[in-house]
């Protein structure tokens, strides 16, 4: 730790725990103490660590080829795109390789429709963001942040958005004009505390955009790929959007894997040359998400998240009327978890929780995320819940 506190840049506060083995939902530091893990990477460990089927296909793509750049074809790659664009149940796939690659990719692609196929005078789009938003780190996504933290020196910025209140239908359609070409949104807000749109904002949302012939652009990243208790969180909503963005379970916690997942008519505006990446889509890349999906397919990830999700938000809401959890937000395995003022930082009881072995992370003050992989057992995560409990009740 102090190796890397001198030599790693600060852009990070790790909890002062040093993992060096990890299975299922269990990791395992370098002096041999197991913890719990309940944040699965951010949602990209939601088929847990070292899952078997996804090492095995790594490892025998491995043995096959893992790069080709997309100066030729490869023989995982059709395979990998006609797979992701039928999932989604859409026509064309993009794939970069991480999250904040997938925004940067979708506004591009939107402003590039924008000026070819709505008509919008070049250099004149304008899309639409939420406050509370998180995207990712690139200097356009900061750009559109309202997070001091994530913006403050990184500019000059790059223009061209507009921030309206998270869930605000009124406001959010006073901010269209006819320069608008897309509405980008996280259908549950991840970093900002979980948060979870008023019931039929996005039903609204959806309807919206139809009608003013602007592309609603769904960023699933985290929300996506079961975590939820369904493949899409929009799906809670009967929602369908115009372009899922997708990432970190993706690549299954192995590699990572991210794209933009559309109709013909949004991805096909790009013409070679005009935007790509060495790795996106690379065959190692494909390999794994290949298995992601044909594990998401079978549903049983997202039944157990569903059911495992509502045992959480049970047990969460029991410590809200116990009076040491202020409120519980969330969907499916899934949780924003904000602590009674008084007993301690986010960071604090992190902390503790560290110390009784189980791993979560802070977000925004008094806030816990609690995310763990979707193949915990029950029993491992009324564990880790009684050691919240016990952390707050010492408190
Ligand atoms: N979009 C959402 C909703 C996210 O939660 C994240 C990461 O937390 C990103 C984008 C950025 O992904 P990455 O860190 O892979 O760039």
């Amino acid at each position: 730790m102090d190796a890397a506190e001198a030599h790693g840049a600060h852009n990070y506060h790790p909890l002062p725990v040093v993992v060096s083995t990890a299975d299922g939902a269990w990791m395992t530091d370098v002096e041999g103490r197991r913890y719990l893990d309940m944040l699965a990477g951010y949602s990209a460990l939601n088929f847990g660590h070292g899952n078997r089927r996804l090492i095995d296909a790594a490892k025998a793509q491995l043995d096959r080829v893992t790069l080709t750049s997309r100066a030729f074809h490869h023989d995982r790659y059709a395979e990998f795109c006609e797979r992701l664009a039928e999932f989604c149940g859409m026509e064309m796939v993009l794939p970069m390789n991480t999250g904040a690659e997938a925004v940067e990719t979708a506004v591009k692609t939107a402003r590039k429709w924008g000026y070819r196929v709505k008509g919008v005078p070049d250099g004149r789009a304008r899309i639409v963001v939420a406050d509370g938003n998180f995207h990712g780190r690139t200097t356009t996504i900061v750009s559109f942040s309202t997070d001091p933290e994530a913006r403050e020196h990184h500019g000059p910025y790059t223009p061209g958005f507009d921030v309206v209140p998270y869930g605000d239908l009124a406001a959010l359609e006073a901010a269209i004009t006819e320069e608008t070409v897309a509405v980008l949104l996280e259908p549950i807000q991840g970093e900002a505390g979980v948060l979870v749109p008023p019931p039929g904002y996005l039903p609204a949302v959806r309807e919206l955009t139809r009608r003013r012939g602007v592309l609603f652009v769904a960023d699933e990243i985290q929300s996506g790929l079961g975590r939820t208790g369904r493949s899409f969180a929009c799906e809670h909503e009967g929602v369908v959007p115009d372009m899922y963005l997708l990432g970190k379970a993706l690549g299954g916690g192995v590699v990572p894997v991210s794209a933009v997942v559309s109709s013909a008519e949004v991805l096909g505006v790009h013409r070679p040359g005009e935007h790509g990446s060495t790795f996106g889509g690379n065959p190692l890349a494909c390999a794994v998400a290949l298995e992601v999906l044909a594990m998401l397919r079978t549903g049983e990830y997202q039944e157990r998240a569903a059911e495992l999700g509502d045992h959480l938000h049970q047990e969460l809401g029991l410590m809200v009327a116990d009076g040491t959890v202020a409120a519980v937000r969330g969907r499916g395995l899934w949780a924003g978890v904000d602590v009674v003022p008084g007993l301690g930082s986010g960071r604090e009881v992190s902390e503790r929780l560290m110390e009784r072995g189980v791993l979560v992370k802070d977000t925004h003050g008094s806030t816990l995320r609690i995310a763990p992989p979707l193949v915990i057992s029950k029993e491992d995560l009324d564990w880790g819940l009684e050691q919240l409990r016990q952390v707050l009740a010492d408190a």
